[in-house]
């Protein structure tokens, strides 16, 4: 606690209130300034502590640090991550084992300073629920949690996005995809394949390829697949890809059964 409080600047007068609950709180974002330590027993002594606001503004001093991007880059950036309400939980620490594969990652997501420099990524190719995307997932929240920033999207979340924005913020737009450290490509080849698809693919890829940041994608797409593309437009977009990324092949059960299998299992201690 000691350590904390060294660290915390003095708020000022005029960014803070008194709560209901005697401690004083961020005007900005409402969380506490101060806290009470368990341990102080009777003689309760205020503590000064880092809001929320105050501690997004922290960690972003901290990848600026380790990023050329700019404060409102790694803002939207932490925004970005994922829209997938799930995300969150996707974690090593909540793996249930099942995928052998993910010791791999794993040992990609700690190493990730090195992929960066040397701008290497992954290839998570295999069948449908063999667990590419939650691997992909755990990955991202390592690699967030170790204060880069990262972004999981899938090319037909691009495109939307892309047709939402206009004109003026496209640029920008594909800018960050290009700038985020780690940037994770969910289920290629699931998107309808239009003419515009394959040109925001081919556009994403290859900027991917001159920024010289990591990328991991996964696919359902088979080796052969890969090796035999089926146009001269995929195999220019497969050749960047096999060229930045190491191919990890999922293979196995539908693990999204066996983790609602597990879940059944327990459901079924409770109701007895
Ligand atoms: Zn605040």
């Amino acid at each position: 606690m000691k350590d904390i409080s060294e660290k915390v600047p003095a708020s000022k007068e005029d960014e803070v209130f008194i709560g209901e609950d005697g401690l004083l709180h961020c005007k900005n974002c409402g969380g506490a300034r101060e806290c009470i330590p368990a341990k102080s027993g009777r003689f309760a002594i205020k503590v000064g502590c880092l809001c929320p606001c105050q501690a997004e503004a922290e960690n972003i001093k901290v990848l600026q640090l380790k990023t050329d991007m700019s404060d409102a880059e790694i803002r939207k950036a932490r925004q970005l991550a994922s829209i997938d309400p799930s995300f969150k939980d996707h974690t090593f620490e909540n793996d249930n084992g099942s995928q052998p594969l993910m010791k791999q990652c794993r040992k990609y997501a700690a190493d990730f300073p090195r992929h960066l420099k040397n701008h290497s990524g992954l290839l998570i190719y295999g069948n449908c629920g063999s667990g590419k995307s939650y691997a992909a997932d755990c990955i991202a929240n390592s690699v967030l949690n170790q204060g880069y920033a990262a972004i999981v999207t899938s090319f037909a979340k691009i495109a939307e996005t892309v047709g939402n924005i206009g004109y003026e913020g496209r640029g920008e737009y594909y800018e960050s995809l290009m700038k985020v450290p780690l940037l994770i490509i969910d289920d290629l080849g699931t998107e309808r394949e239009t003419e515009y698809m394959m040109e925001i693919i081919h556009r994403v890829i290859d900027d991917r390829d001159r920024s010289q940041k990591p990328l991991i994608i996964t696919t359902n797409f088979t080796m052969e697949d890969i090796k035999s593309p089926k146009s001269d437009a995929w195999a220019r977009i497969w050749s960047r890809i096999i060229r930045n990324c190491y191919p990890l092949h999922f293979e196995g059960d539908d693990v999204r059964f066996g983790s609602g299998f597990d879940r059944n299992v327990k459901m079924k201690k409770y109701y007895g």
